[in-house]
């Protein structure tokens, strides 16, 4: 709490800051509004502050989808909505946890507590070349508004990373008539997610739809040429496309808190509690590591939001987690992952069912922790999620 001077001193509450408008700062606040409809809230974000579905961006295009039709609010409708004041275009360049304030624009702004929903940014490609400034990577709205306008120029496009997020987009381009071809050093797409029976159906049947692979090999460097680009692949052979994407991972938004002193491991650290190693200092969304677990996905979010929200409002609640199956949006072939713990000990067993596969993951005791389901198997997944340990209890 801070005082402004002058005879009658009255108090003046510091806000509940939260630097970041996703998915993880917009749903805390809609949370946080729920206990607390008084405490002053204040948003920064150095973008433009709309709300969107992030997971929408890598099926959009099969469904024609400008970007402005998938952004349902402008920051200023937000604002009025969850009663908050949104800071758009405004980076936050440092946090003083000791004195309870972070840097934006050349100005000091206090916090009673501060939420980080940074988000997690694209991994940079390690490729030599003066093709590779012209790579494209989707992790926001304005990502994708640039990459709708190249592909309407691109016949033949390049996407690097056969992982879930490359695959839907891979699938996503080919349902508007593009020839894609997926290229990564796994032998078989989804590998860290799919055992290989299951990542094999997965492959079959996205060529089968006209995805091309290049699988087992990287990509070494690209090469502008006359508008299109020359991939060099790890196998000493050539690819020629007219754009190439890459969807090679994501890191958490950490710079901020490294630079804080904050803990940080692969992600902001913080407890079961979202509270990082900082007094009032808190993560939430695609930057946190909590209890050790990054888990970039919409689920943990939500869940995140719930728990912060109360503690926030004075209740103090710890997050926990359920298992959380994760679609895979590729409509070629549905399918559906819920990965088991990182640490757990056990084996897969895949079996060929009508058209597709069922991969359970079993500890030594039998119990399941974890599945993959191709192609029509996806009808088990409510059957399966039930039998799953929670992530978090
Ligand atoms: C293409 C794609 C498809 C996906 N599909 C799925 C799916 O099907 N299912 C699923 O569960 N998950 C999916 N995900 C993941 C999911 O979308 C994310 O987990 C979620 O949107 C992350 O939200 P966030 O708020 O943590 O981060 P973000 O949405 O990245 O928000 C980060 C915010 O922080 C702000 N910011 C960062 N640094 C600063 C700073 N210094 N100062 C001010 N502002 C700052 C940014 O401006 C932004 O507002 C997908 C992700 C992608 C990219």
């Amino acid at each position: 709490m801070c005082f402004p001077a002058g005879r009658d001193r009255v108090p003046v509450v510091s806000p509940v800051v939260i630097v970041g408008t996703g998915l993880a700062g917009y749903s805390l606040v809609r949370e946080f509004r729920k206990h607390d409809t008084t405490t002053p809230v204040l948003m920064f974000t150095r973008d433009d502050g709309e709300f969107y579905s992030k997971p929408m961006l890598s099926n959009a295009l099969a469904h024609d989808m400008a970007p402005d039709r998938l952004a349902s609010a402008d920051a200023a409708r937000m604002a009025e909505q969850l009663n908050a004041a949104i800071r758009t275009r405004a980076e936050v360049a440092a946090i003083d946890s000791a004195g309870s304030t972070i840097q934006v624009d050349g100005a000091s702004v206090s916090y009673s507590s501060l939420v980080l929903a940074l988000g997690a940014r694209q991994l940079a490609l390690p490729a030599r070349g003066d093709g590779v400034d012209g790579v494209l990577t989707v992790n926001s709205l304005a990502d994708y508004a640039r990459y709708r306008v190249a592909v309407a120029n691109a016949g033949h496009i390049a996407v690097i990373g056969p992982g879930l997020i490359g695959c839907e987009f891979a699938d996503d381009l080919r349902s508007i008539g593009k020839r894609v071809t997926v290229i990564g050093p796994d032998a078989t797409p989804l590998g860290r997610l799919l055992p290989p029976m299951a990542g094999a159906a997965f492959r079959c049947a996205l060529e089968d739809a006209g995805v091309a692979w290049r699988l087992g090999v990287t990509v070494c460097a690209i090469t502008r040429m006359d508008g299109a680009c020359l991939l060099e692949l790890s196998d000493d052979t050539m690819l020629e496309a007219d754009l190439v994407l890459s969807a090679i991972g994501l890191r958490p938004e950490t710079d901020l808190a490294v630079a804080a002193g904050l803990t940080v491991r692969r992600g902001i650290v913080v407890d079961r509690y979202l509270r990082a190693s900082a007094a009032n200092v808190y993560a939430l969304g695609d930057c946190a590591e909590v209890d050790g677990l990054v888990l970039p996905f919409v689920m943990p979010i939500m869940h995140g939001a719930r728990a912060l929200a109360r503690t926030l409002g004075g209740e103090p609640a710890p997050v926990t987690y359920p298992a959380m199956p994760v679609q895979v949006k590729t409509p070629s072939c549905p399918a559906v992952v819920s990965p088991a713990p990182p640490s757990a000990a056990g084996t897969w067993r895949e079996e060929a069912v009508e058209g597709g596969v069922q991969a359970r993951f079993l500890a030594p005791d039998g119990a399941l922790l974890g599945f993959a389901l191709i192609g029509p198997a996806v009808a088990e997944k409510q059957k399966l999620s039930v039998q799953l340990p929670p992530i978090l209890s």
